[in-house]
């Protein structure tokens, strides 16, 4: 993913002794980084964002635009719609903007185009799930996504004296198993960028709640499919036949000893096999099975290990049944996604402004989970924060979960997400642009 170059002691030596200066100057400017003016400042954006967010205005110009790519979902990297939906908007706004990026991503600049550079992350795709459009639906809720990082460029624009660097709004393709992060990383558009923030709606959060946790937050995540081969034949003659179904079940009995057997109790993991594909009739030993699923943890080393153990298992397992078996874990095609990891400082910048967005109470830490997001990619290379949005509100019935047939947007939550996202960033700024000031010209540069 990170490109590895070889590179001479003297660049390195160079790298280290800039980072101290940086470090040092980092140092200096802290206690100027805090003057009354710029704490007030801080302090009073976000909730006059919040105000601006809930205008009838900006809150219908929203809500029709999250409406509107509603209508029309669009699978991984075929956002074309959805991209024309957010260009026209950023034209309308005045927002510059770079397309496509990633194919049909879309990057928007918002500031002085100058150092420190903060990034604000939207996926625009739909999922492949039945709607009223055959075969693909917002299901997760990226055009609430799309929408709030809009309603976030309509604050700062609006806002765009006060802010001291430049916003970039990264609207990413293919979250849903395409890794648009990572293409929009290769593309070069968070170059010079030093945070970038990401939200999730969640439905077990009520609306005006936000949660989310320093450190690892969501599972590393890879796929898996085997094809299990033996010798088809007449059920009733089973001494004349190899019977792959038989093996493929003992595969995934012992695939399911990986992680209650092998692994840390205390270091969380999951192995799931969800597809089973052998077989069409009831008297007939068929040549070979299919299975596929998913694993996950959080570290590196132990994704490592259940990678390898899942291989040797599957095909170890399937010989004892005299079957072969061949393992793809599209590695190619769909990149392993990483463990999404927040970093510890811009978790207490996040408590901050969100806390003085929603209120202390309104700010929930939550316990990891095993689900994946591309944002992690963004993770490996700068500082990221990625928490997650209520949606649920006290008189309605319990919302359907994401990737739900049923799964419904509370568009309520719609101003909390922009506002929060226009204030994490101008606030970042407000908080950084001292540091660049000093070594505007050796270390950064323009977009
Ligand atoms: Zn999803
Ligand atoms: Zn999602």
């Amino acid at each position: 993913m990170i490109n590895t170059k070889r590179v001479p002691m003297a660049s390195f030596t160079l790298f280290f002794l800039s980072i101290t200066i940086i470090l040092h100057v980092f140092v200096a400017a802290t206690p100027s980084s805090s003057s009354a003016s710029e704490q007030l400042s801080s302090s009073t954006l976000p909730t006059r964002f919040l105000d601006f967010a809930k205008k009838p205005e900006t809150f219908d110009w929203m809500v029709n635009i999250r409406r509107k790519i509603h209508e029309y979902p669009e699978l991984q990297y075929e956002e074309f719609k959805t991209s024309e939906v957010i260009t026209e908007e950023l034209d309308k706004l005045g927002i510059s903007y770079k397309h496509p990026v990633a194919e049909t991503g879309v990057i928007g600049y918002i500031g002085t185009r100058k150092p420190p550079f903060v990034a604000l992350r939207a996926d625009i795709d739909a999922l492949p799930m039945q709607s009223k459009v055959p075969g693909k639906m917002h299901a997760c809720g990226h055009d609430a996504h799309t929408a709030m990082v809009l309603g976030a460029a309509k604050i700062l624009k609006q806002h765009e004296k006060e802010i001291q660097g430049t916003v970039v709004l990264v609207f990413q393709p293919a979250e849903e198993g395409g890794a648009g992060a990572k293409r929009i990383i290769e593309a070069g558009a968070l170059e010079n960028v030093s945070a970038i923030f990401g939200l999730h709606v969640m439905p077990n959060y009520r609306v005006g709640e936000v949660a989310s946790r320093s450190g690892a937050i969501m599972a590393a995540s890879g796929r898996f499919q085997a094809t299990i081969s033996g010798k088809g034949g007449h059920a009733a003659i089973p001494q004349h036949s190899i019977d792959p179904i038989l093996a493929a079940a003992n595969v995934i009995v012992s695939l399911q000893h990986l992680v209650s057997r092998e692994s840390d109790p205390l270091d969380s993991q999951v192995v799931t096999v969800a597809k089973f594909q052998g077989g069409d009739a009831f008297n007939v030993i068929p040549d070979s099975v299919t299975i596929g699923g998913t694993f996950r943890t959080f570290s590196k080393e132990s994704f490592k290990q259940l990678k390898q153990r899942i291989e040797q298992v599957i095909v170890g397992q399937a010989a004892v049944q005299r079957c072969n078996a061949t393992v793809d874990f599209f590695q190619e095609k769909k990149p392993f996604y990483p463990a999404v990891i927040n970093d510890g400082g811009l978790h207490k910048h996040f408590q901050n402004v969100a806390g003085s967005l929603l209120g202390t109470n309104k700010v929930m830490e939550m316990p990891p989970v095993m689900a994946a997001e591309d944002f992690a990619f963004y993770q490996e290379v700068i500082p990221g924060y990625f928490f997650f949005l209520g949606m649920q509100n006290d008189s309605s019935e319990r919302l359907p979960l994401i990737h739900s047939p049923y799964f419904t947007v509370n568009e309520d939550a719609l101003p909390y997400g922009a506002s929060l996202h226009a204030s994490l960033a101008a606030t970042y700024l407000l908080k950084h642009h001292h540091d660049v000031t000093i070594v505007e010209g050796k270390n950064h540069d323009e977009l």
